[in-house]
């Protein structure tokens, strides 16, 4: 595989346009940006950096098709054999399809083949499945009345997606929303938008009728702006960060009242009680639940809580895992840490590496960044052993740095986890089975993994709590962002 990927890797990308009503279009007043490999700093190809008049061509090409029916109306099976073949399609070019993801946003390349174009298939085929088993319901009345509650599409859908795992997220919010039959118009990162539109491509080829699925790129403040302010998006879905997150709300009160979901970030307890099953797994595992794709995951177990009793132990098992670490190429299979997706985002982590340094903390391993030579952004996985009080425990860094802070006991445990803004991931590792569920039941966060980090598949929903976000992606829970509940009262 390895020499497929070398031959994929220098293949010429070209200028890329909007996916509007079925057709590739260039934006109305031509402007377009320009899109660099963090694997060597190089230049890739440009985007099409789209303006609120071309956010309005794609909202109204997705209105149209709503309203002409060939797929909102469409009988779900036929809807299902859609978005099967676009599954089917997804697979067909999930190598060129993870190639092209990873020279836009640097991932490692063993982890994007599962985590992209797979994890997106399978998202595909998971909804294809629903769109037929999924019904309305009978109230349970009075005789002389029949209570229907229908389940409707929303209409159109507006989704804006970050660029850590642009076709993974992409997927969840795209499949369910394409499943319930309505429109959508995908706004992905400017930092990664390609493998989106090759994505666009497939769907076109696959037989979604034309405007069903538009993709605008650009800038969040300009073309994500006009999105959030649209008159005429029903539903805007969101991943990305909690400052955007909020002003997507703002947006929605000053227009249209658009219900708004968002997938925000996180600072998510990763917690080892003396009594874990196995403290090397438990290092092993930690490790990559905060390092693969450099540490920009949105679950990423940031915060290592670490019993006192193994708390040296631990933290050199973790620290020389760490270091072990193979840092470098994303496009090589053997790569375990990939780029850190653009300068700016580098910038930002080695500033927080620096503040930690300055605030006290101690720094286990790391700290750097390396391969300068290559014109890549690669930073060294670091580990700092700190405090609850300093900015490293509070603030998300979305870059590969880890923070290790002990406590004593469980209910300390517990306050320490809960003690942040964020809900979103956690984890325990412990043998003893009650107090696996008592942690289970006290931590604030959308996910609680037990002896495990990450991994978690389409049956089960993910969303956060407090300022992680609200509603969820992936399961059946999903389509509940994207249908509208309808009343039927008929006197019988
Ligand atoms: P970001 O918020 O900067 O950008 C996300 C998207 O919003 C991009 O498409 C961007 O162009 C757009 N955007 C930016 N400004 C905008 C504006 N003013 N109006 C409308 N759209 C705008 O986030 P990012 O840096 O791409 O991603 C990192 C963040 O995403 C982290 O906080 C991370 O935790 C979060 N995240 C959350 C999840 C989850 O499921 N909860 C998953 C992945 C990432």
């Amino acid at each position: 595989m390895q020499d497929q990927i070398d031959r994929l890797r220098h293949l010429p990308i070209a200028p890329q346009s909007l996916f509007i009503g079925g057709d590739w279009s260039e934006p109305l007043d031509g402007a377009v940006l320009e899109v660099v490999s963090p694997i060597d700093g190089t230049r890739l190809t440009t985007i099409a950096d789209a303006g609120s008049g071309d956010v309005d061509r794609a909202v109204r090409a997705a209105r149209a098709a709503f309203d002409k029916g060939s797929w909102s109306k469409a009988a779900p099976s036929q809807r299902k054999k859609i978005l099967l073949r676009i599954a089917e399609l997804i697979e067909r070019d999930a190598l060129e399809l993870a190639v092209l993801g990873v020279r836009d946003n640097g991932t490692e390349m063993a982890m994007a083949l599962k985590a992209e174009p797979g994890s997106a298939a399978a998202t595909f085929r998971y909804y294809a499945e629903a769109v037929d088993k999924v019904y309305g319901e009978i109230a349970p009345t009075a005789g002389d009345v029949l209570g229907l509650i229908h389940r409707e599409p929303v209409g159109v859908v507006a989704a804006i997606v970050p660029w850590n795992f642009p076709m993974m997220i992409g997927a969840w919010k795209i499949a369910p929303a394409l499943a319930a039959g309505n429109s959508v118009v995908l706004k992905p990162a400017e930092v990664a938008s390609l493998s989106l539109l090759k994505l666009a491509a497939l769907c076109a080829e696959a037989g979604l009728p034309e405007g069903v699925f538009n993709v605008v790129t650009g800038r969040g403040a300009v073309t994500g702006e006009a999105l959030g302010l649209h008159m005429d998006i029903d539903v805007l879905a969101f991943t990305g960060s909690g400052g955007v997150g909020r002003r997507l709300l703002e947006y929605s009160a000053r227009s249209n009242l658009k219900r708004v979901y968002l997938e925000l970030g996180g600072k998510s307890p990763n917690i080892v009680f003396a009594d874990a099953p196995d403290l090397d797994r438990a290092a092993k595992v930690s490790a990559h639940g905060i390092f693969r794709n450099a540490g920009q995951v949105c679950v990423a177990g940031s915060r290592l809580l670490v019993q006192n009793s193994i708390r040296e132990a631990f933290a050199e098992k973790l620290a020389a895992i760490a270091a072990g670490m193979k840092v470098g190429d994303p496009l090589q299979l053997a790569t375990e840490i990939g780029a850190v997706s653009s300068e700016v985002q580098l910038k930002k982590d080695l500033a927080y590496a620096d503040q930690a340094l300055a605030e006290g903390g101690r720094l286990l391993t790391g700290g750097r960044r390396i391969l300068e030579e290559t014109g890549g952004y690669y930073m060294q996985p670091t580990i700092f052993d700190i405090t609850p009080q300093m900015t490293l425990a509070k603030e998300e860094v979305f870059g590969p740095i880890l923070s290790i802070i002990p406590f004593e006991t469980e209910a300390e445990a517990v306050a320490i986890a809960n003690a942040s803004d964020y809900g979103l991931a956690s984890a325990v590792w412990t043998s003893n089975l009650s107090r696996a569920h008592r942690m289970i039941r006290a931590i604030r966060a959308g996910v609680v993994h037990v002896n495990t980090y990450g991994g978690a598949d389409n049956t089960v929903p993910l969303g956060g709590v407090k300022q992680s976000g609200n509603g969820h992606d992936k399961s059946l829970h999903a389509l509940d962002k994207y249908t509208d509940l309808k009343t039927a009262w008929i006197q019988l």
